[in-house]
């Protein structure tokens, strides 16, 4: 798979040449389609997308295409909304090493994410200046990369004054949601403690902010659901999920992001994972990662390392909570907390969708996590998340039905974002 960027960079020479005013409204008309469009309505065949300036502007099967649009074939895909991971973070890695944020890595992760149908990502933490830019630069119909919405950075208050005063300081910054960590790294640091975590969502509400919360245990849910918390920004890992929990989720509509593949993560490297194997994984994947953790001493220390097993136990817990979560009703957003050091950012969000659905959701289940729920649970559905008239036309073109196997997320023919074709595959 190679990501091309001849579609966008042939409509920006055109616009040089011929009238800007024209080319900007021309239409273009995607046939064919076998439509998904992440709403709860059945899949409709041989549907039609219209597109103007990036966004959708008709779609379904009694549309045609307006006079002088460009016709794009897409006869035999199926068609569904661009994956929303709403738990990432962007540019901050370098190889297998964190803190090395930039302008240059913000933009290759996200060409990274949409290579791999991740149209948009919320990054929940270590953001920038250069990623503050992505954002407020995203509104155009020439976009040639995922999109991302931010958390600025991981706020760490240390009493309620300073919690007060970081959450104005990330309202100056226009944060999309607030970001705060409640957990003691499997009791090795210290806790947020509750009138510090109290006065950062007290604020933030004064402020019309939303708080995301990172978490591991049960009690710390209830807490920060009981303070106002608006996302809880990982699965509770620690013991399985009460009706207790699942009431005060459901009471304010608080959406829940497993990030099972960050669970993956810390202890998947123990051994060589089966999927360094995978053309789609390798296709993008950074060869000199792979290959450090492919090495014997490293694999050793991650197999002997007590957080790791602990992990891994937590993952199960995860699953099982996931299921019993969705069952009852709780909105799930799909994310992964990718970002990180080989955490791998595209390749893990398809790993998420695959580890939802064998946690119990259906593929239908999988994907309104993936897109109009995980648009929603991040107040970003007014632009994205189904492909509807008025939202952008962000999709992927798929070779084979995701409601009939969540794998087939994978065969993936061609990836749209504002109509413009980012990603081809043949
Ligand atoms: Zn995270």
């Amino acid at each position: 798979m190679v990501i091309r960027r001849t579609a966008a960079l042939a409509l920006a020479i055109f616009a040089v040449a011929a009238a800007p005013s024209s080319q900007s409204t021309r239409d273009i008309a995607f046939t064919g389609v076998r439509l998904i469009d992440g709403t709860d309505r059945p899949p409709i065949d041989s549907a039609t997308i219209v597109v103007r300036d990036g966004r959708i502007t008709a779609v379904g099967r009694n549309v045609s295409a307006p006079a002088g649009a460009r016709v794009v074939s897409l006869a035999g895909k199926t068609v569904i909304p661009g994956l929303v991971n709403a738990h990432g973070h962007v540019g901050d890695t370098q190889g297998l090493e964190a803190n090395h944020y930039s302008a240059e890595n913000v933009a290759r992760d996200l060409r990274l994410y949409a290579a791999y149908g991740v149209t948009t990502v919320v990054s929940l933490g270590g953001d920038q200046a250069a990623s503050f830019r992505a954002r407020d630069a995203q509104n155009t119909p020439s976009l040639d990369r995922s999109r991302i919405f931010l958390a600025g950075p991981v706020l760490a208050p240390k009493s309620p004054d300073d919690a007060r005063k970081l959450v104005a300081e990330d309202q100056a910054l226009k944060v999309d949601i607030v970001k705060i960590r409640v957990d003691d790294n499997l009791g090795t640091t210290p806790k947020m403690p509750p009138d510090v975590y109290r006065a950062v969502i007290d604020e933030a509400h004064k402020r019309g902010l939303r708080v995301a919360v990172h978490l591991f245990y049960l009690a710390d849910a209830k807490a920060v659901l009981d303070a106002g918390a608006d996302f809880i920004a990982h699965s509770i890992r620690d013991t399985a999920v009460d009706d207790e929990v699942i009431a005060a989720l459901k009471k304010r509509n608080v959406c829940v992001c497993p990030t099972l593949m960050r669970e993956v993560s810390t202890f998947v490297y123990e051994s060589t994972p089966s999927f360094f194997s995978d053309p789609f994984f390798l296709a993008h994947a950074d060869r000199q990662v792979v290959d450090a953790l492919r090495d014997p001493a490293r694999q050793t220390a991650m197999r002997e390392s007590r957080s790791a097993q602990r992990y891994k136990a937590a993952l199960d817990v995860a699953e099982k909570n996931l299921k019993k979560l969705s069952d009852s009703g709780v909105t799930i957003a799909m994310g992964t907390d990718t970002g990180p050091p080989a955490r791998f950012q595209g390749y893990f969000e398809q790993m998420e969708l695959e580890l939802m659905a064998k946690s119990g959701l259906s593929p239908r289940q999988v994907l309104a996590a993936a897109t109009r729920d995980a648009a929603r649970c991040m107040k970003l559905d007014r632009d994205l998340g189904t492909l509807e008239p008025g939202k952008w036309a962000d999709f992927v073109a798929l070779d084979a039905d995701p409601l009939v196997d969540i794998l087939n997320t994978r065969k993936i023919d061609s990836v749209w974002i504002g109509g413009n074709q980012v990603v081809k595959s043949r």
